[in-house]
């Protein structure tokens, strides 16, 4: 195969050609949601990012297993070391199984991905499933002397690690800089260094989430995870591990530790991070009032929101910067999205409405290799939608009869939107796709036949037919519009 795609590394801090290393596969590990509430603006981005790469692999030929995981265990409230069990302590507050607390914010976090079109994983592993595996790793560190057991919790030793292998590559640390930056908290006193990471932690009796180990009845640290199931499924060494840019420190560069602790060198081939969301230029938190889920954007129920704003509004607002860019949500910057989802529609069913001529008028861009390239530059899909707004500029000119296009151009056209905007950005065209499984032509061509009435009506001047036909597709929904050679609609 051919390899043309750029990726920055955040490791080497470089854009580097993208290689499998088993071509054609590609293994690709994302960090998945932790389930302990609802789905907000915070996992949209991640989640979007690695959707589109997902697809973009797949759509050069690779055969990819994409695993995303769950995080049900271990994500504790204060660090990763210390605290109650996010889970556990939700599970408490609201007398549930701890269980039956990831189950439901499991779903609700499925039923949003699929609202903005992302993809399924090819694996979704949870924690919980895997804490033999995760015993494994911790057992593995231990043998290689750069973990201690210590009254039945085992921590991770970064000062000998340090030593041996350099602790702090991805994020740029050294181990000063780490070692200043610690707060003194729980657990400090089992530690022989404050930096120092839980691999297992002995439950306290109140803790309800715990299984046996041959160190204490306690629970896995949260970095374990994505070693022992990223190892589990994609192997010792694999291509892509990705996530937000708030995980390069610790969570990463703790993994990064674990996987050459334990086998001897590094797991991962290329890391990607996303960067952050802002929310009116502020960080999103609970205690500044501007958390805001994916639900109460996607039906307006929240005191920082003017209206709804439909997952594609969502999905194109995302995809019009590139992701490592920084992203501010805003009423304005969200409704200029709707906008541009629209403008961007409206292009494409102009253009299948578009009437071919015996040639073009005009010599028509290669709009499909500018949008590969702008892919193929570390993911640039702000340039593909500019590149798409490009020919819809040439459609909106067919449309208006001020330039002819070939069925063969027509038919490129057609292709490129098809491959780009709906295959690779994963766009929705949420007018014909709200019934799933439905065909939608018979329809359409019902719209069609009323409007075409209503055209006759108004030739024989019969304007109560003319405007009892407007006025009723109006309440039903669809917005009509006249334009030089006919009409034009669509559902509002
Ligand atoms: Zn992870």
């Amino acid at each position: 195969m051919e390899h043309k795609l750029f990726i920055y590394n955040t490791l080497t801090r470089r854009k580097e050609l993208f290689k499998p290393l088993q071509e054609p596969n590609v293994g690709m590990y994302v960090c998945g949601p932790t389930v302990y509430g609802d789905p907000h603006l915070g996992h949209a981005r991640p989640s979007i990012t690695f959707d589109v790469l997902f697809r973009y692999l797949k759509h050069l030929g690779y055969k990819v297993r994409y695993v995303r995981n769950i995080t049900d265990v271990g994500h504790l409230e204060h660090d990763a070391d210390a605290g109650e069990d996010k889970i556990a302590k939700k599970a408490r507050l609201e007398q549930l199984e701890p269980m039956e607390v990831a189950q439901f914010y499991t779903n609700r976090y499925h039923d949003a991905m699929r609202a903005l079109n992302v993809l399924p994983p090819s694996i979704e592993p949870h924690a919980t499933g895997h804490i033999i595996e995760q015993e494994q790793l911790v057992q593995e560190i231990l043998d290689n002397g750069y973990a201690y057991e210590s009254n039945g919790s085992v921590y991770f030793d970064v000062e000998k690690y340090n030593k041996d292998h350099k602790y702090g590559k991805l994020s740029g640390r050294n181990l000063e800089d780490v070692i200043n930056n610690s707060r003194t908290l729980d657990g400090v006193d089992e530690k022989r260094n404050q930096v120092d990471f839980a691999l297992w932690k002995k439950a306290q009796p109140e803790h309800i989430m715990r299984w046996p180990s041959r160190w204490s009845q306690g629970f896995p640290g949260w970095h374990c995870e994505c070693t022992a199931m990223g190892r589990k499924y994609l192997g010792n060494h694999f291509d892509i591990h990705g996530g937000g840019m708030d995980l390069v420190f610790p969570h990463h560069e703790c993994e990064i530790a674990q996987a050459v602790a334990s086998q001897g060198d590094e797991m991962v081939h290329y890391w990607m991070h996303n960067n952050m969301i802002t929310i009116n230029g502020q960080k999103m938190g609970k205690s500044l009032g501007n958390f805001i889920t994916l639900e109460q954007f996607f039906t307006g129920n929240h005191k920082l929101l003017d209206q709804a704003y439909t997952p594609m509004t969502v999905r194109f607002f995302i995809l019009q910067a590139h992701y490592r860019g920084t992203v501010d949500f805003s009423n304005a910057a969200l409704q200029a999205a709707e906008k541009a989802y629209e403008r961007m529609m409206d292009g494409w069913h102009r253009l299948a409405e578009l009437k071919a001529a015996d040639a073009s008028s005009i010599k028509l861009d290669d709009y499909a290799a500018r949008c590969a390239d702008a892919m193929n530059d570390d993911l640039n899909t702000a340039q593909v939608i500019a590149t798409l707004f490009d020919a819809c500029k040439v459609i909106n000119q067919v449309n208006d009869g001020n330039a002819t296009l070939s069925q063969e151009d027509i038919d490129t056209l057609k292709a490129t939107f098809q491959t780009y905007l709906f295959d690779v950005l994963g766009v929705r065209d949420d007018a014909a796709g709200t019934s799933e499984g439905v065909n939608l032509e018979p329809y359409k061509k019902a719209v069609d036949l009323l409007l075409e009435m209503r055209r006759n009506a108004k030739a024989a001047k019969d304007w109560a037919t003319s405007d009892l036909i407007r006025d009723r597709l109006n309440e039903a929904g669809f917005d009509v519009k006249d334009t030089k050679d006919g009409f034009e609609w669509k559902v509002r």
